[in-house]
């Protein structure tokens, strides 16, 4: 069950049981990641609560924060449905490289099958901050590249750090 906002013609949040959520207890694990994550096939919602348990289970990462979830329109290919997207803080002992493995094989295990940039997807996960670090290698930007331009982290990780 989700409560749902509208904010505009394009935008509405809903609001459930573990979106948002935060953890009580302190974490020991080393880093402080920020995550998108995001998805436009099929119940998105229903795939974030699976993906949260998932997460849970994991002995290396720790779920310490979820965002409510915004319904936004797809922005570079247009042609395709509306995209649910969330924002999850983690704590890790896992190396930003490691790391981006993680959510790679997370992305595989949900479904994704990859074809074209901005192209329709049933989870994508993007590391935001990872504490606060900078790093700019062929296969990892961080800060994720032109966050603050998207709808899709701004406000979920504005509702976060309220
Ligand atoms: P995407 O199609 O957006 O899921 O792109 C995934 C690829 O983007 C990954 O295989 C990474 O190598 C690369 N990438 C670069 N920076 C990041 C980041 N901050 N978070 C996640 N993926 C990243």
């Amino acid at each position: 069950m989700y409560l749902k906002r509208t904010l505009n013609d394009e935008l509405i949040t809903f609001k459930g049981l573990r979106f948002p959520y935060k953890k009580n207890s302190k974490s020991s694990l080393r880093y402080r990641v920020t995550v998108g994550i995001g998805g436009n096939i099929g119940d998105v919602k229903r795939r974030f609560e699976h993906l949260f348990f998932d997460i849970k289970k994991q002995s290396r990462v720790e779920l310490i924060k979820t965002s409510l979830i915004l319904k936004n329109p797809p922005f570079g290919y247009k042609n395709q449905d509306d995209f649910f997207n969330s924002i999850m803080i983690l704590k890790t002992s896992m190396t930003p490289k490691v790391f981006l493995n993680y959510l790679l094989r997370l992305e595989k295990k949900f479904g994704r099958k990859r074809s074209f940039a901005n192209a329709p997807r049933t989870l994508d996960l993007d590391i935001i901050f990872f504490d606060n670090r900078v790093i700019a290698t062929e296969k990892l930007t961080i800060p994720h590249p032109s966050w603050q331009l998207r709808e899709s982290v701004v406000i979920p990780l504005s509702e976060i750090q309220s």
